[in-house]
């Protein structure tokens, strides 16, 4: 490792909780789909900060909302009105179809949001006895690091250590109706929460027809359906929401990381005044959340979706990287799946360290991935990528594949 990126390796190391395992490369730069380390290297960005900069690293046009706000106003708090936040509310709802948004930060921050909402819709609308309410995930879920969160984790990484754990979490395995539906049949289910394809799992893409069947049983058990598409949504598996492959329509949809393009955290729970406006005043919310300058680029941010016809290209693009990938014929390939931009090769190697190993030559070849469960690798660069340069990334591969 050279100079400049070890120092910068050992101020983590010393001074940052060791709560992450980074690739050992230290970026400084970015733009569209590429990455440039300290030493000034070049990396296609196959993981695009998790699905995050779905537009590509610093879109000029999200970059100059974000400036133009933050010269005028970034944040007033709820206690304020502001000029933007209406005007992004009305512009995300009609964008969506909902009558409502409630406005967030992390991710996770919208998964516990949808989570207290269903349970006060439950209460409130359901009539399921106080403190009664259950909500069911599937196994495998991801939706973040809180409390909540790890408690409906399958996960031991996730979950050992930090108990005890939420009360009122129930699992199903994933892409299982029957199981599904024996559990909607209890009466206190207040939702279920699910990603239209489990990205952090490793990209797991359940069967055609799960989504239309999760739907039609939560309606007939009267049951709210969340799509957690924080990973999904915004364009990544080649529509604008990994929901409207099926045409189905959750009862919540949570959104984040793409929604800012990158730049900061914002998150938005969508859903109808019936499930909304149960939440009273005063009852749920966060100081940075809706602030003018996370409302000015998330439109920005949606805007340029469209406008580029981000979704249309995810589906082309991901359609050849896939086709390109399988064609390369690799034994140290088993499994390659996905949808759109949102892909996953499993790798097949005696080496249980063979994931890792290969991030590293590809790294060293000039492409940057990251393992996700040992033997899978996520390959999901931004959705602004071209012809020529998924040519160009699966050369890469195809050599860091014969390293290994
Ligand atoms: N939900 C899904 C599907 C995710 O993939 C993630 C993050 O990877 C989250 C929720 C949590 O988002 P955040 O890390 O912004 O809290």
């Amino acid at each position: 490792m050279a100079g400049q990126s070890a120092h910068y390796l050992r101020l983590e190391e010393q001074y940052g909780a060791h709560n992450y395992h980074p690739l050992p490369v230290v970026l400084e730069k970015g733009e569209g789909v590429f990455v440039w380390d300290v030493e000034g290297k070049q990396y296609f960005d196959f993981l695009s900060g998790y699905s995050a900069v779905n537009q590509g690293h610093c879109h000029p046009r999200i970059i100059q909302a974000l400036i133009q706000q933050a010269q005028k106003l970034t944040l007033t708090s709820r206690a304020f009105h502001s000029n933007l936040l209406g005007e992004y509310a009305e512009f995300i709802t009609r964008y969506f179809g909902y009558d409502k948004v409630l406005p967030m930060n992390t991710g996770v921050e919208g998964g516990e949001t949808a989570v207290k909402l269903a349970r006060r819709w439950a209460y409130d609308k359901k009539g399921v006895p106080e403190n009664q309410a259950k909500v069911i995930f599937a196994r495998g879920n991801f939706w973040g690091r809180t409390m909540a969160a790890i408690s409906s984790s399958t996960d031991p990484s996730s979950y050992k250590g930090f108990g005890p754990y939420m009360p009122g979490f129930e699992l199903v395995p994933y892409n299982n109706i029957p199981e599904l539906e024996k559990a909607l049949q209890d009466k206190n289910v207040a939702a279920f929460m699910v990603e239209p394809i489990q990205g952090e799992a490793g990209v797991v893409v359940p069967d055609a027809g799960y989504l239309t069947r999760v739907r039609e049983l939560c309606t007939q058990y009267n049951v709210l359906f969340i799509a957690d598409e924080i990973q999904t949504g915004l364009a990544r598996t080649g529509k604008m929401l990994a929901c409207d492959h099926e045409n189905v329509r959750p009862d919540m949809l949570i959104l984040g990381k793409a929604l800012s393009g990158g730049t900061m955290p914002v998150s938005a729970v969508l859903a109808d005044d019936e499930v909304m406006l149960n939440i009273k005043p005063g009852e749920h919310g966060s100081t940075y959340g809706g602030n003018p300058l996370a409302c000015a680029v998330a439109m920005e941010a949606l805007k340029v979706l469209k406008e580029e016809k981000l979704a249309e290209n995810a589906a082309a693009m991901g359609e050849l990287f896939r086709s390109r990938l399988e064609a390369l014929q690799s034994p140290h390939i088993q499994l390659v799946r996905g949808k759109g931009l949102l892909n996953a090769a499993v790798i097949a190697h005696p080496d249980a360290e063979a994931a890792w190993t290969l991030c590293l030559e590809l790294k060293d070849l000039g492409l940057l991935a990251k393992p996700t469960h040992g033997d899978k690798i996520r390959f999901a660069p931004p959705l602004v990528i071209n012809e020529e340069q998924i040519n160009d990334s699966i050369s890469i591969i195809s050599n860091a594949l014969q390293r290994l």
